[in-house]
């Protein structure tokens, strides 16, 4: 008798940002289906316009605080807003998307049998006192604050995965992303590592936030998605938390004199408030990954910048 091959289906939510269109990229690659979807509020059609007219590709405009009903064996949940202006725009659709778009997207896991990972973050450890951070550290997060709608709406994300792990056996992946930049990431994103580029090739000031002392680990897409991918293909009992970042630490203050040589830029630093409740020291324990996942960051700080400013230079 012939046999057939089935492709798996993947639902990435969120596909058309910076993380979700590199993400859609490589499982194309990897010969699955993807369906993207995304509402569009910070991603953009063109991060994906390569993949339209790829037969394995298909997109979505769709809000994940309303339910979905499709077919998939495998759900990347990555929809929502990162940079701290785009979820400080609308902190209530920003809770809404992390807590009512987790809830969604586990219903329709747990209908369909799929296996679900969700894009949480650093920030559920909120302005950490232990450094670096492991998974154990459940962090010193503001519940009221301007960050919150963005740091709780994760934490309680992450607290209906492990719900539905338990109460339902539903296979859960649960990936904290720390600090990641590159090719795709929206000009006007509003995060550093965007925003010293666009300064940087256009010689204008340099924003420092803060005395710029503060720390932050950075880690490459094409890194990232090697570990997101590994995460997902992961054995059962591997549920996460799991850290997947850069444990390379840096002060804004380094990141910008990086990016100035880098971009042989003509750029001074000024320094202006620090924005509420920013964390002092980030910087990833990534033990976890490592001996879980095998896997760990391969790109350092200037390779990876070197082509994030190349297609930044697309901009000015
Ligand atoms: P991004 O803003 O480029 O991508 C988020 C995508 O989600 C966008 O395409 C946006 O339009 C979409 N989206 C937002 N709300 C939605 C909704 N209600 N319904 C459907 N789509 C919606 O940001 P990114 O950096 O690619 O981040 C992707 C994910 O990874 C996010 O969940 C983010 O919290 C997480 N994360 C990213 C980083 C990082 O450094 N890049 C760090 C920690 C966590
Ligand atoms: N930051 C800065 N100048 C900018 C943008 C950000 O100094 O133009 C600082 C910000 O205060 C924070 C760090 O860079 O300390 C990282 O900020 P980002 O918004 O990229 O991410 P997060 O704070 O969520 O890690």
């Amino acid at each position: 008798m012939k046999k057939y091959h089935f492709n798996k289906r993947i639902l990435v939510t969120g596909g058309a940002g910076f993380l979700g269109s590199h993400l859609c990229e490589a499982l194309i690659k990897q010969d699955s289906d993807v369906l993207c979807v995304d509402n569009f509020f910070t991603g953009r059609r063109g991060n994906v316009a390569h993949l339209l007219d790829n037969p394995r590709f298909e997109i979505l405009r769709h809000d994940v605080t309303f339910p979905l009903f499709v077919e998939v064996d495998e759900i990347y949940n990555l929809a929502c807003p990162a940079s701290p202006i785009h979820y400080q725009h609308d902190p209530v659709q920003t809770t809404k998307t992390s807590v009512i778009g987790a809830i969604n997207m586990l219903g329709l896991a747990k209908r369909v049998g799929a296996k679900i990972l969700q894009a949480s973050t650093s920030e559920v450890y909120g302005d950490p006192d232990i450094h670096p951070q492991p998974e154990s550290y459940w962090g010193k997060v503001n519940p009221i604050g301007l960050r919150s709608c963005y740091d709780e709406g994760k934490r309680c994300a992450e607290t209906l995965f492990f719900d539905y792990n338990r109460q339902m056996n539903l296979p859960i992946k649960v990936a904290r992303i720390f600090n990641t930049y590159g090719p795709n990431m929206h000009p006007n994103d509003g995060r550093v590592v965007s925003n010293f580029i666009m300064q940087a090739l256009r010689n204008e000031p340099i924003t420092i936030y803060g005395s710029g002392e503060q720390t932050r680990s950075f880690c490459y897409a094409s890194d990232l998605i090697d570990g997101f991918i590994k995460l997902m293909d992961s054995p059962k009992e591997i549920t996460g938390p799991i850290n997947l970042g850069n444990p390379g630490e840096f002060t804004m203050i380094e990141l910008a004199q990086t990016v100035i040589d880098l971009t042989e830029s003509k750029s001074e630093l000024v320094f202006e408030a620090l924005p509420e409740d920013d964390p002092k020291q980030r910087k990833p324990d990534i033990s976890l990954a490592k001996a879980t996942l095998g896997w760990e960051p391969k790109v350092d700080l200037a390779a990876g910048l070197k082509p994030t400013i190349k297609y930044f230079r697309q901009y000015i």
